[in-house]
């Protein structure tokens, strides 16, 4: 039998889970919250008893380390009960209600909401992501917190990732790459941010990440010194004006270092010779004491210069940040701010409880958080399908802002790239709506124009004006983009509505009826058989294109039961539609021949899209025997008005002067100048393509007459693409 030596005396017994906790919170929380912060612990260790981690251990471990990383920003008590129960309703099949009873109401919601968001995979497809992203905004809207707790249970599951097979690994660490690292930078929390992306490039990247860590530590020494040179010479600076301060260096990270090649095209040693230094003071005043201060010492790069201390980006981050031309011209960056500053810009959503905050610092901070939060949760409500959601959001998830002013002062925050129509939607959807032109420090510039730091911006608006589908083009912020098509949705719904009762109405003429005729269960019938809530949903269907007008009309009049679609004749040819001009989104005049008012038309139905008008010769109308069945007999309404586009060829003398004499001759006969073009160049005799707008025919006829009468011009014809 072999004796056990007897060390037990010597054996310093490893602290136990809570114990470990217990040394975290000790500082900062009273005992009453300890006592409920133990007992969660004790509950959560007997509910995961049977569980172990992929590796090995004790499952208990993962939450213990959650709540110590919310230990380690100062959480208050009910997170960390929740961090440290935040696996068991999922893994160990208690209810909510349980630990509402047991723990509370608060704790209950906490980890009900983190257990939803475990669910969200974001995975390859798109949709599925935006309608997760969807349900995690949600979530966040209702507490800050259960995304706060999530955030450190993902950190956790990052610095563990070795024991996961390869595919799941680079799962999670894509997902946390894209949603996660990007959410804690709108919170403000750059420590975790700053783990996350460091754990997540190692694991979807290696070789990269390798690549470049062996890059940076061979520059390293070189650096060094460089480092050392500068730091002391700003210390002297500083020393000089009797402000006694540490000056650190920044380290550079290696996403960072290769978001910079991948996004800016910036090579490796470019980004390595910036320097980078951060100076943490007492106080604002100082602040700006030292950037006069370092200032006098080495040249400022103009417009580098940006004070996040008199406004703060919209995580809450304030810093004043400069950049100097050092020795041998290489750019040195530095970031100026108080040690408050400093926990915010570290900590950011959690600071105020890390820094016991005045209850109005907290609300400020919180505050903004929530603000993003409610800005997400309104995008949700207007978009219109969940891909252009995710696409507003991942423009708000990483942004780069610009800072605008209102005409009374008021400060905007729009991201780069934002236009006047952008900073309308900001300051309010109806004058978004409604805007017609902006003033750009005082004047008229054009609404599709970029803005810039610090220029006030002034929105003309005209009550009854509309937003164009044009401005989808250069819009940037989720509000405009959302707002801009659930408008044109509204009104392209009230246009194919009425489209499409007109239509109908055809259709039962030709039977010998009308709308009013037609009873209402036998409308109800007919919109159940279609699958139509009610009458209007019919006509926009009809309006869209999307269904025939005169299956419709049999069905209303003679009920489903013998009705057989391939004998009914199209009544449309008998009685023609007329076209007004003014149906809007859901009537085209088709761009193959250019009808005009006069010209015989034949419409054509497409799917979900309304009518296209071709002329009656066009070669894309007659080809298409097959689709008679969509074909709608149209005509011009006496009343039409508007201006419609039209393709002529010419030919002219090559010479001098030539085409401004045609434009002189197109303005004199009021009509617009769409497209000019020579066909032919460097002949004596060259072709010319022209685009006009005219009224109709007659308008049309007196234009050529104009242009045939022109000495250089022997030859005018319109293109109609005719048969
Ligand atoms: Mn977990």
């Amino acid at each position: 039998m072999e004796t056990q030596p007897d060390v037990a005396g010597a054996i310093k017994v490893p602290p136990s889970g809570f114990e470990l906790l217990h040394q975290d919170i000790v500082g900062y929380l009273d005992e009453g919250t300890i006592a409920q912060i133990e007992k969660a612990y004790y509950y959560a260790e007997k509910a995961h008893s049977n569980q172990q981690r992929q590796s090995g251990e004790p499952y208990i471990t993962h939450p213990l380390a959650v709540a110590r990383i919310l230990a380690g920003l100062q959480m208050d008590h009910q997170s960390l009960m929740a961090a440290l129960l935040h696996d068991v309703i999922e893994d160990t099949g208690v209810e909510k209600k349980e630990l509402s009873d047991i723990f509370d109401e608060t704790v209950g919601e906490l980890v009900d909401g983190v257990s939803k968001l475990n669910q969200i995979k974001f995975e390859s497809r798109a949709e599925a992501q935006a309608e997760n992203f969807q349900k995690m905004a949600f979530a966040m809207s209702r507490d800050i917190r259960v995304i706060l707790v999530k955030l450190a249970d993902r950190l956790h599951n990052m610095r563990t990732l070795g024991c996961l097979k390869p595919e799941k690994k680079r799962r999670i660490a894509k997902e946390t790459l894209e949603i996660y690292a990007p959410i804690a930078n709108r919170l403000g929390m750059y420590d975790i941010r700053l783990e996350l992306e460091e754990l997540g490039f190692h694991a979807v990247y290696p070789m990269r990440a390798r690549r470049i860590a062996a890059a940076v530590k061979a520059s390293k020494g070189h650096h060094k010194e460089i480092v050392d040179e500068i730091r002391q010479a700003l210390a002297g600076a500083l020393e000089a004006r009797e402000i006694r301060v540490e000056v650190e260096g920044r380290e550079k990270h290696l996403y960072s270092i290769y978001k910079k090649m991948r996004d800016n095209r910036k090579s490796f040693s470019e980004i390595m010779d910036v320097y980078g230094f951060r100076i943490v003071v007492q106080n604002e005043d100082q602040c700006y004491r030292v950037l006069g201060a370092v200032h006098g010492h080495y040249k400022p790069i103009p417009g580098r210069f940006k004070d996040y201390i008199a406004i703060p980006k919209s995580n809450g981050y304030q810093s004043l940040h400069t950049t100097l031309i050092g020795l041998h011209g290489a750019p040195i960056e530095i970031q100026i701010r108080t040690q408050k500053m400093e926990a915010r810009a570290n900590k950011g959503v959690t600071s105020h409880w890390f820094y016991k905050s005045t209850e109005a610092e907290a609300a400020e901070q919180s505050g903004r958080a929530n603000q993003w939060i409610k800005s997400v949760m309104e995008l949700q409500k207007f978009a219109g399908n969940p891909l252009e959601f995710i696409e507003n959001v991942k423009m708000d998830l990483f942004p780069d802002e610009v800072y605008i002013f209102t005409p009374k002062g008021r400060i905007m925050e729009l991201p780069k790239g934002a236009t006047a129509i952008d900073f309308a939607y900001a300051v309010h959807t109806d004058i978004g709506n409604t805007c017609i032109a902006c003033r750009i420090n005082r004047r008229i510039a054009p609404l599709s124009q970029p803005l810039h730091n610090g220029q006030t911006v002034e929105i003309i608006t005209k009550s009854e004006s509309k937003p164009y589908i044009a401005w989808l083009n250069f819009v940037v912020t989720g509000k405009a983009k959302t707002n801009i098509r659930h408008t044109l949705k509204n009104q392209q719904r009230s246009q194919s509505r009425d489209l499409g009762r007109r239509l109908l109405e055809q259709s039962l003429s030709y039977l010998d009826a009308d709308l009013e005729s037609v009873s209402d269960e036998q409308m109800a019938l007919v919109l159940e058989e279609f699958g139509f809530e009610n009458q209007d949903e019919l006509l926009e269907d009809l309006g869209l294109g999307n269904r025939m007008s005169y299956v419709v009309a049999y069905r209303l009049l003679l009920g489903d039961a013998d009705a057989d679609e391939s004998e009914q004749e199209n009544p449309a040819a008998q009685e023609p539609l007329a076209i007004l001009g003014t149906e809007g989104m859901v009537l085209n005049y088709a761009k193959c021949c250019h009808p005009l008012p006069g010209d015989a038309i034949i419409g054509r139905l497409r799917k979900g899209r309304g009518v296209m008008v071709h002329i009656e010769t066009c070669k894309n109308v007659a080809d298409d025997i097959a689709s008679a069945k969509e074909s709608l007999m149209v005509r011009w309404d006496p009343e039409v008005t508007g201006y419609f586009s039209v393709s002529l060829m010419m030919e002219s003398l090559n010479e001098r002067g030539v085409l401004a004499s045609l434009a002189a001759a197109i303005s004199k006969s009021d009509a617009d100048i769409e497209k000019i073009e020579f066909a032919e160049k460097g002949s004596s005799v060259g072709t010319i393509h022209l685009d006009v707008s005219v009224k109709d025919r007659i308008h049309l006829a007196r234009l050529m007459k104009r242009l045939r009468s022109q000495k250089e011009v022997s030859r005018v014809v319109r293109l109609k693409n005719s048969v």
